[in-house]
């Protein structure tokens, strides 16, 4: 079994979904005692949305790749960041590393087109919603990607930061994203991804008309598929 890195913290509320999916991943697939050889280095998220705010992305781009030279030198042979929104940073990340970046982005498409859907709804942080960065990664497995309206981007932003990241869940706040996501499927969205880490602590598939592409889960499904080789 391969180690699998983590870059986490962003927020831990989603890293501890990580780690718990992937160690249950794994003990499905080799039953008994077995859990998932892991290195988890996990960054103070206060920072790293400041830098966001703030725009400085080359600067959290170092934090993190600091981080994924950690978890490389503490042995692991494949490295995930554990959001989606700091994939805006990846390439940065990836050059700093001689083990492979495993893209969050590239293991959602992939979920997304076995699900046999095309035109897919995306809902996650305003800058994973409205830069190029995600959406054109997925665009260029052949997806049509369809974002909320300015009104349904900042609830669903406000909720993520507000909410989701500090560990909280209103039922409020379940029923707003339920109506984005409707909007979205009457603009012709076939699926939606939860194109953020926290996002499936308040959505699940009964939430939604539609398959729902949680974002965690795949991203910790592909990373054990990586480590125990299955696909080879
Ligand atoms: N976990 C979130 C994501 O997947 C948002 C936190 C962040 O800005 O990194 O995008």
């Amino acid at each position: 079994m391969k180690t699998i890195g983590l870059i986490g913290g962003m927020s831990w509320e989603s890293s501890a979904e990580y780690y718990r999916l992937l160690n249950e991943l794994v003990r499905e697939r080799l039953g008994g005692l077995h859990s998932a050889r892991c290195v988890l280095y996990s960054v103070d998220f206060a920072e790293i949305e400041r830098l966001q705010v703030a725009g400085q992305w080359e600067e959290a781009g170092e934090v993190l790749a600091r981080a994924g030279k950690g978890v490389e030198a503490a042995g692991a042979d494949l490295v995930l960041i554990c959001t989606n929104t700091m994939h805006k940073v990846a390439e940065q990340v990836q050059a700093a590393l001689s083990v492979p970046l495993l893209h969050l982005a590239d293991a959602t498409a992939e979920a997304v087109l076995r699900g046999g859907v095309r035109r897919v709804g995306l809902l996650g942080t305003a800058f994973t919603m409205e830069q190029d960065f995600y959406r054109e990664r997925l665009a260029s497995h052949g997806l049509d990607v369809l974002v909320p309206d300015a009104e349904g981007r900042a609830l669903v932003h406000r909720v993520i930061y507000e909410e989701l990241c500090l560990g909280v869940v209103h039922e409020e706040s379940r029923v707003g994203y339920q109506n984005v996501i409707e909007d979205l499927v009457r603009e012709g969205a076939e699926g939606v991804i939860l194109g953020c880490t926290e996002i499936e602590l308040l959505i699940g598939q009964e939430h939604s008309p539609v398959p729902v592409f949680p974002t965690t889960r795949l991203h910790a499904e592909a990373a054990v598929a990586a480590a125990l080789d299955l696909n080879s």
